[in-house]
C-alpha cells in the first residue's frame, strides 16, 4: 500500500453567513510503516480532520487516499463506509468508550472475533497486546473496575489489534505517565514498522513529541510540514 494521501481537503460546517471552514485545503502524506504527529492548538481543525480520514464527517472537498484505494474525490468512492470504518482503520479515541458489560480481554478481541477469527484465537491475539502494553493482570477485569489509564491501554490494544493499515490516534497518551506513554510509543512504532501501517497521532503530550521523526503543525485549518527530532525509543 502507499499509506495515507490527502491533497486539497476542505471541509466546511454550516452554510452562508455562518459557514465554517474548519479544514481550507489541507495536504498530508504518511507512507506505510511511518508514525506521524498531528499538532496544533485548539480549534486547528484536528478532529475534524481524523473525522474526515475515519469516514466519520464528509468532507466538502478534495481527495483522500488509503492504501491503494482512493476512498475519496470530491465525494466518496467507497460504497461501504461503515466496513471502511471496521477493516482499515484503526481508532484510539481519547475517551475510551468500552464495552461495559465485556470483559477486557473480549472488548480487545470482539473485533477480531466479528472479524471472523476464532474465539480462542482471537483471545490470543488480544492477550499478547494487552501483554506488551502491560496491562495483562486486568485481563478478566470489567472496564468499571480499572483506572482512566488501564482503560485507556485496553482502548489502544482494540485499535491495534485487528492490525488495520492505518491508525488515526487522538490524544492516545493523554491520561498516561511518562514510562506508560513511552511504551504506547514504543508499540505504536513497532506495529508501523512489522505490519507497515501508517499512523496518525494526535497529541499535545511534550513527552512523546521528540519522538515522531515526522510532525504535521495545523493551524486555522491548513497544515505546514516540519521534521522532527526522531529521538531514540530505547
Ligand atoms: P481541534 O480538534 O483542533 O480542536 P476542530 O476540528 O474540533 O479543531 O474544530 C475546527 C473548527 O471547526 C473550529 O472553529 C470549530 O469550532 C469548528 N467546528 C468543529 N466541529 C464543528 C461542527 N460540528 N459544526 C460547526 N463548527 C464546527
Ligand atoms: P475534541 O475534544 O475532539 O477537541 P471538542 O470538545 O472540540 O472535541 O468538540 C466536541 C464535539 O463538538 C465534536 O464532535 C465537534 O465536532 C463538535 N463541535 C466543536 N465545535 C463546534 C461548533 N462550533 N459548533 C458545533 N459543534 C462543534
Amino acid at each position: 500500500g502507499r499509506g495515507i494521501r490527502i491533497e486539497g481537503l476542505v471541509k466546511r460546517y454550516g452554510h452562508g453567513d455562518t459557514a465554517v471552514d474548519a479544514l481550507k485545503g489541507v495536504n498530508m502524506h504518511v507512507a506505510p510503516g511511518e508514525v506521524v504527529g498531528l499538532i496544533g492548538p485548539s480549534g486547528s481543525g484536528k478532529s475534524t480532520l481524523l473525522k474526515c480520514l475515519g469516514a466519520v464527517i464528509d468532507p466538502t472537498a478534495g481527495r483522500m487516499t488509503l492504501g491503494d484505494e482512493s476512498i475519496f474525490d470530491n465525494g466518496w468512492k467507497v460504497r461501504d463506509l461503515r466496513a471502511l470504518r471496521r477493516d482499515k482503520i484503526g481508532f484510539v479515541f481519547q475517551a475510551p468508550y468500552l464495552i461495559p458489560f465485556l470483559n477486557v480481554t473480549d472488548n480487545v478481541a470482539l473485533l477480531p472475533m466479528l472479524a471472523g477469527i476464532p474465539n480462542a484465537a482471537a483471545r490470543a491475539q488480544a492477550l499478547a497486546l494487552l501483554t506488551a502494553l502491560d496491562i495483562q493482570h486486568r485481563a478478566e477485569a470489567m472496564p468499571s473496575q480499572l483506572s482512566g489509564g488501564e482503560q485507556q491501554r485496553v482502548a489502544i490494544a482494540r485499535g491495534l489489534v485487528n492490525r488495520p493499515p492505518v491508525i488515526l490516534a487522538d490524544e492516545p497518551t493523554a491520561p498516561l505517565d511518562s514510562a506508560r506513554a513511552m511504551a504506547v510509543v514504543r508499540i505504536l512504532n513497532d506495529m508501523a514498522s512489522q505490519f507497515q501501517t501508517a499512523i496518525i497521532v494526535v497529541t499535545h503530550d511534550e513527552k512523546i513529541i521528540p519522538t515522531f521523526k515526522r510532525i504535521y503543525h495545523i493551524r486555522d485549518g491548513v497544515t505546514h510540514e516540519e521534521a522532527g527530532e526522531g529521538r531514540s525509543l530505547s
